[in-house]
């Protein structure tokens, strides 16, 4: 058994807080929206921490998730029910990206998808809470992560997913043991209907920062770069940014990372990547507005970033603006070609939302935001393999002779 979830434990959790207005929430009781019907930010004593725990005590630890227990919220590890979480590698992307473009593939994990950082932790905290029914709006991924680590628990699953969500991510999720549902509308739609039922007292709403626990599994992310750069940080990210929860996970953990004194003041450049058809925090970006309007009729073959509205969208138009980073918007064909690059010239295959990624920092090496000195990562958020390639149709009839010059 993993060494990092063989003892139970206490952690340093000391409240939660409202992430607009700062009113304060108990810890150890079920919580949903702050009463200003905004995300709730979970706090820990960061001084008991740090006495507790060291740099070096944690690099001494198997590196998976969990080795980083005293910064997440779960109590007792027996809630805790894993599959693996894996620390993910940085591949350099040498040809179709640059000398110093990294991308961190997160593909690797269960389910393949960065969805099982927040969901393993949302799952053991709702465990922990006494939830025994939950329901989620979802693309895709962040269902099936639901569905894997729920039903390993024993607790009910309903999703329900937006009818063209891709084929595979239906299919995994109801393979995992969630009742799936396909919407004829988009995920806020798909949102409106859990919250109805979660208003009803039927279920528990485990939409994208409504509950508070998925950022900390995603701030994972964060402190993994830290300790993988060697207690320092990249000088730019790209995140491909649909809720934001990643963006908004980093840059709390950078910010306890700090406090920790683990980590100097020094920030990298955040670039929330969102595809053209649908760019909310672009738009609100370069509007300078702390808010972003619900995007129309959005559209893009990178389903996971096609999120018309994000409850936590000045949260992440903050981290964007104070880090000196920018909100980008990319095309559909940027996103194919993206992709098809870093397969063709570097064997890596991208996902599209990690394509748009790929796209969005050529971009911003074009208009000079960055530039190629600069150390940059990439986060590729699933594994190609989820997605539609293209067709390879060639076949070989080795009954007739074979014309091996045209092999
Ligand atoms: C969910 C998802 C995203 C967006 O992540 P957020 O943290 O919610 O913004 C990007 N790519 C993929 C593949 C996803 O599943």
């Amino acid at each position: 058994m993993n060494q990092n979830l063989t003892t139970d434990r206490q952690t340093f959790v000391t409240h939660l807080e409202c992430s607009i207005t700062g009113e304060r929430y108990e810890a150890d009781q079920l919580h949903g929206l702050s009463r200003a019907g905004r995300p709730l930010l979970v706090r820990y004593d960061l001084d008991a921490v740090r006495s507790a725990v060291s740099r070096d005590t944690i690099e001494a630890r198997p590196t998976d998730l969990w080795r980083w227990r005293e910064l997440l919220p779960v109590r007792h590890t027996s809630n805790i029910v894993s599959l693996g979480e894996i620390e993910t590698p940085l591949v350099p992307l040498t040809r179709s990206g640059g000398p110093n473009v990294l991308v961190k593939d997160e593909g690797r994990l269960p389910t393949g998808s960065f969805k099982a950082r927040g969901l393993v932790m949302a799952v053991a905290m709702a465990k922990e809470l006494g939830v025994t029914k939950i329901a989620m709006p979802t693309n895709g991924n962040a269902g099936a992560a639901l569905a894997a680590y729920a039903t390993r628990c024993g607790i009910e699953t309903i999703v329900f997913c937006p009818d063209d969500t891709p084929e595979i991510n239906v299919r995994e999720i109801a393979m995992q043991g969630a009742r799936v549902w396909r919407v004829n509308g988009l995920i806020d739609d798909c949102g409106a209907i859990v919250g109805k039922g979660a208003a009803e007292g039927r279920w528990f709403d485990f939409s994208t920062l409504k509950e508070p626990y998925r950022i900390e599994g995603k701030k994972t992310m964060g402190l993994e770069l830290a300790a993988q750069f060697g207690w320092k940080l990249p000088d730019a990210i790209f995140y491909p940014t649909g809720g934001g929860t990643g963006l908004i996970g980093m840059w709390k953990a950078f910010d306890e990372l700090e406090k920790l004194g683990w980590i100097g003041s020094e920030r990298p450049k955040m670039f929330a990547v969102q595809a053209s058809g649908c760019a909310p925090i672009v738009r609100a970006f370069e509007a300078g507005e702390e808010h972003a309007e619900r995007w129309e009729d959005a559209s893009t073959v990178a389903a996971g970033i096609r999120v018309p509205k994000a409850v936590g969208d000045f949260l992440i138009l903050r981290a964007v603006r104070e880090s000196g980073g920018q909100a980008l918007a990319v095309g559909d064909p940027a996103i194919l070609k993206a992709v098809d690059a870093a397969a063709k010239q570097d064997g890596l295959l991208l996902c599209p939302e990690g394509g748009a990624t790929l796209a969005a920092y050529h971009q911003a090496l074009n208009t000079g935001l960055v530039d190629e000195d600069e150390r940059v990562v990439l986060f590729n958020c699933a594994t190609g393999l989820k997605y539609p390639m293209p067709e390879a149709p060639q076949a070989l009839d080795r009954t007739r002779p074979i014309d091996f010059d045209a092999l």
